[in-house]
């Protein structure tokens, strides 16, 4: 699973820093987790092809994480897309979207299924299944849980040479499903393994639904749009601290941490890094445009530094 920071920044871009966009790759399919202005830019500049979206995620409907929603949508049906296309959504985003796309004319020439969640549905998208939970941000709001496909269980080798499976190539080939040579997988190959489960606040305060819906999660992306020495404004205006984050993450036994939605007021982010790391090791901090990796090795950031 790969997990690409489209824009990194709190509310106000910067010319460095774009407004939320996350988008996760498995395989041929991507999910994009919001959608700021801007958006649709940042995914030209990236690998990522926008026309393999198969869905997309909206935590809440401020501006930060909306305004770039019709755009995309427009420009995907300029680029002739027919594939229908699933927009997830608290309560009032099928109205708002509605809106943008009726004053500014902005009709699809393909489905745009727009789906309004709460928290504690499942929603399947080729295999992969996406959870929304409840978050705490004083307007109606979401975070989101994508689960990858399972993955095939572990190819116990010896036992497998002891049944006369020698080649990589027949024991791949068990691995993937096949019968070999009267071997079948379930004889060598164990139960499947669970796909990996990356979680996104958006913007919220820490709150009980999140701990349970985050719970045991490779990756939590957290946002961070202040540090420890402003909690009262965290507090206030229904968000969250670096260290606060770090401690859902700790709490929640998540494997890796990463902060987003950074307010520039931290030039250096470096400290916000610093605030997390200190609570929670295994927490980054997130830069526009960097691509993480999720696989069996754990998390690694593939961004130079
Ligand atoms: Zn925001
Ligand atoms: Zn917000």
């Amino acid at each position: 699973m790969e997990i690409l920071f489209l824009g990194t920044s709190a509310a106000v871009p910067s010319k460095d820093h774009s407004t939320s966009c996350i988008a996760i790759r498995s395989g041929p399919d991507i999910i994009l987790m919001d959608c700021g202005e801007g958006s649709q830019r940042q995914l030209m500049l990236s690998p990522f092809s926008f026309m393999k979206i198969r869905a997309v995620l909206i935590t809440h409907l401020h501006g930060d994480h909306v305004f770039g929603l019709p755009g995309l949508l427009q420009t995907m049906s300029l680029s002739n897309r027919t594939e229908p296309l699933l927009v997830c959504g608290p309560a009032g985003i099928a109205a708002a979207l509605d809106a943008m796309m009726s004053v500014t004319e902005g009709e699809t020439q393909y489905e745009v299924e727009v789906r309004e969640v709460f928290g504690g549905e499942r929603i399947d998208v080729r295999g992969l299944v996406i959870r929304p939970y409840a978050t705490d941000h004083g307007i109606a709001s979401v975070g989101y849980v994508v689960q990858d496909r399972e993955r095939p269980g572990k190819l116990d080798v010896e036992k497998a040479r002891a049944m006369g499976i020698t080649s990589g190539r027949d024991m791949a080939r068990l691995k993937g499903g096949e019968t070999v040579g009267g071997v079948r997988p379930e004889d060598v190959v164990g139960p499947a393994i669970q796909g990996y489960r990356v979680a996104y606040s958006g913007d919220t305060r820490p709150c009980e639904s999140e701990a349970v819906a985050v719970a045991g999660a490779d990756v939590l992306i957290h946002e961070a749009t202040y540090t420890d020495k402003e909690a009262q404004q965290a507090e206030d205006h229904f968000h969250t601290t670096a260290l606060q984050a770090a401690e859902v993450a700790r709490d929640a036994g998540v494997r890796f941490l990463i902060l987003t939605h950074i307010s520039n007021r931290y030039d250096d982010r470096s400290m916000v890094a610093a605030e997390a790391a200190g609570v929670f090791p295994e927490s980054y901090v997130a830069d526009d445009m960097d691509l993480f990796t999720l696989a069996s090795f754990g998390l690694r950031r593939e961004t130079p530094r």
